[in-house]
């Protein structure tokens, strides 16, 4: 028999799950349905063409904070890299969170901000939202106060629900606690009113979450990244493992970054789509809400998801089925934005199996 090694705090984690894709329409993930474009990867072919693979990468990958510090507006010693911005949660955990220290989020959010915590040995809470699925800012900051949280995440647009925190809610968070405030803004491409991120240069307790896998379309190739105060960022630097954003990811960020005039033009495009789903949605007699989103996927309630899921499944397309994920007699679907043509198949077995 093995030896039990394995800390407890791992042992009772399930491992994070995903769907094989072998689907016609993979809308479950928030994925962006525009690939690269082809004239970006015979660009991103002759980068690699002049690459030295027998090299380590750039550990800190300066030219791409570079470029990122020219897209956010701020400093590129404020920023680090990581791969997807999973690694900078995990780096996150790893740089300020003991065992025993309590970590809260809004519910419901993404999960990975109750599995990094756990694995790291935190108390994990999290906070559910009101009654319109929005995060419960005096329910956050009393939770914070009681528990004395070392850490609370903040998603805006969140996952799953589209809601927003407007600028005033995420200052009282951070006015009323004394926690560190990772602020996740993984969607904010989406949101028509542009970032929060300069927060950073407010306060001295905040940290925000960025990435290139939603809006820029890249979430194969894993690049994520980290604004904050100078000093939380050197922190992380401390943790980071030396080589963790490869060559390759490093040389597509670059151009990606570069391009991001054309690149950010499809997000006009899920925009609009967004708002044609969102109101076929609407009008539809089985769905018992549909909740606004600034985000690139709309979630809403059914009585029983478990026909519609199975109904989408038979035509090859996949969402997210969320059984009793608020509440316990009623299901949500989150569906992400596709591509028109996407969009119009997911329409058509709507339309069929709910009106
Ligand atoms: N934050 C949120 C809210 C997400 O939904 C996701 C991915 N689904 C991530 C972070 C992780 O993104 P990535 O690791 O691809 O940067």
């Amino acid at each position: 028999m093995t030896p039990d090694f394995t800390r407890p705090c791992v042992k009772d984690l399930e491992a994070y799950k995903v769907v094989p894709p072998d689907y016609n329409i993979i809308v479950n993930a928030n994925e962006n349905p525009f690939d690269f474009p082809d004239a970006l990867k015979k660009e991103l072919n002759d980068t690699i063409l002049d690459m030295s693979l027998n090299r380590y990468p750039d550990p800190s990958a300066t030219a791409l904070r570079e470029q990122l510090s020219d897209y956010t507006g701020i400093d590129a010693d404020q920023i680090i890299c990581g791969c997807g911005s999973d690694e900078i949660m995990s780096m996150l955990n790893q740089t300020f969170i003991n065992p025993g220290d309590v970590v809260i989020s809004h519910a419901p959010s993404f999960s990975m901000y109750q599995i990094w915590s756990v694995i790291g040995g935190a108390d994990f809470v999290w906070v559910p939202d009101t009654e319109d699925l929005t995060p419960d800012v005096e329910n956050i900051i009393n939770t914070a106060k009681r528990t004395n949280a070392k850490m609370i995440y903040l998603c805006s647009p969140n996952n799953p629900t589209g809601s927003l925190l407007p600028r005033h809610d995420v200052a009282d968070i951070l006015e009323e606690t004394n926690a560190l405030v990772v602020l996740d803004e993984a969607y904010i491409e989406f949101k028509k009113e542009g970032d929060l991120t300069e927060i950073v240069n407010e306060y001295n307790n905040v940290i925000v979450l960025r990435t290139l896998s939603k809006a820029f379309g890249l979430a194969g190739i894993r690049c994520g990244y980290a604004v904050g105060p100078k000093p939380l960022i050197d922190m992380m630097y401390k943790v980071k493992s030396p080589y963790n954003l490869n060559k390759l990811t490093q040389a597509a960020a670059v151009i990606a970054l570069k391009h991001r005039d054309t690149l950010l033009e499809n997000v006009t495009i899920l925009n609009s789509e967004r708002q044609r789903l969102y109101e076929f949605l609407k009008g539809l007699k089985g769905i018992t809400r549909v909740y606004p989103t600034a985000s690139n996927f709309i979630y809403f309630e059914v009585p029983d998801g478990a026909p519609l899921y199975a109904a989408l499944l038979d035509e090859g397309i996949l969402v997210k089925y969320l059984k009793h994920d608020v509440s316990d007699d009623v299901d949500h679907i989150r569906l992400t934005v596709g591509s028109p043509e996407e969009n119009d198949a997911v329409i058509k077995v709507l339309k069929r199996s709910l009106s």
